[in-house]
């Protein structure tokens, strides 16, 4: 007879995780390059997993909304493959870059394709590839909806502050899409692409309203809680692919060796991770290492996926 596995004490793991970095609180970088962002208090820490079953387990400040950042462009690459399908990988690539998330140099070299949709340029792409026949009012409204469903949660909104003084600061972003738009790679205004771009990274989630919201990618694209069929299974498959090979920048390749999961990070310290089959997890650590992705909160992930045994390279 088979041996049946003993139930795991999810509660227990998260808790025991949260206690071990407890005295860890605070280190990393908080982003300082969004001054909205500086001013988050670097000892936050949460965390909330939610299985395909339904459970929701919770430590610390799961319950604190954070700037979500790039998390968002999984959210945008979902819409933008639910309007255009297959031929949004015309404009965008789908390697790993190797480089930073705001890096210019890759572009002049490839013509102004980036590589792939969550480095900055390529997420620029995706916000002016799904503008098309909207205002870009309408598009954040359109966004702002998607994210609700797919949390299923009304109370989701944009902190519009982060919005507003990233579109003060952000010269970096603007380089981006004007040199995208010298390529003839932009059909859209570069106001327009960036405002809708600034948008979507502000939104302001809690780690249950985003592990809720990733919830159908670990579940073949259906959110078992409500139901609804976000996209097929093939799709969430081949979102999971693209956030394990470039959710995390030039840290990708690290990310995957040490936690082992599909996973999307943000300047602002959070991390969506996906366990297929299993669960969904948003941790959040404003603290950031040398790639921008949280530091403690990637520790947290790699704690959680060695006492799970969740890893989608092997039992
Ligand atoms: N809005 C941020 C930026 O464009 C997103 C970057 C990130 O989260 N890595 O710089």
């Amino acid at each position: 007879m088979l041996e049946q596995k003993a139930p795991q004490d999810l509660q227990a793991i998260i808790d025991g995780i949260y206690q071990e970095l407890t005295p860890r609180l605070g280190e990393g970088k908080v982003a300082d390059y969004i001054p909205q962002l500086a001013r988050v208090d670097a000892r936050h820490f949460g965390m909330t997993v939610v299985t395909t079953g339904g459970e929701v387990y919770r430590v610390g400040d799961a319950e604190v909304p954070f700037s979500i950042q790039s998390i968002s462009k999984v959210i945008t690459l979902t819409l933008a493959l639910g309007k255009h399908g297959e031929n949004i990988w015309h404009r965008v690539g789908r390697e790993p870059s190797g480089s930073p998330f705001n890096s210019i140099v890759q572009l002049e070299h490839e013509g102004g394709k980036p590589r792939n949709p969550f480095i900055n340029a390529g997420a620029i792409t995706i916000s002016d590839l799904i503008l098309a026949g909207h205002t870009p009012r309408e598009l954040i409204g359109e966004i702002v909806r998607f994210v609700r469903y797919l949390a299923d949660d009304e109370t989701i909104v944009i902190d519009h502050e982060v919005a507003r003084s990233e579109t003060a600061t952000g010269f970096r972003n603007v380089a981006l899409a004007n040199f995208m738009r010298s390529f003839g790679r932009l059909d859209h205004p570069v106001e327009h692409v960036l405002g809708v771009y600034f948008h979507h990274c502000a939104l302001a989630m809690t780690c249950s309203q985003l592990a809720k919201a990733g919830l159908f990618l670990a579940a073949g694209g259906t959110n078992p809680l409500t139901g609804h069929s976000v996209v097929s299974r093939q799709r969430a498959r081949r979102i999971n692919a693209l956030m394990l090979t470039c959710g995390h920048y030039d840290g990708s390749g690290d990310f995957a060796y040490r936690v082992g999961l599909p996973g999307k990070s943000g300047v602002g310290g959070g991390i969506l991770a996906v366990a297929p089959g299993k669960a969904s997890v948003a941790v959040w650590s404003p603290g950031l290492n040398e790639y921008g992705n949280s530091l403690l909160g990637s520790l947290a992930l790699e704690m959680l996926a060695a006492r799970t045994g969740w890893s989608v390279f092997g039992p």
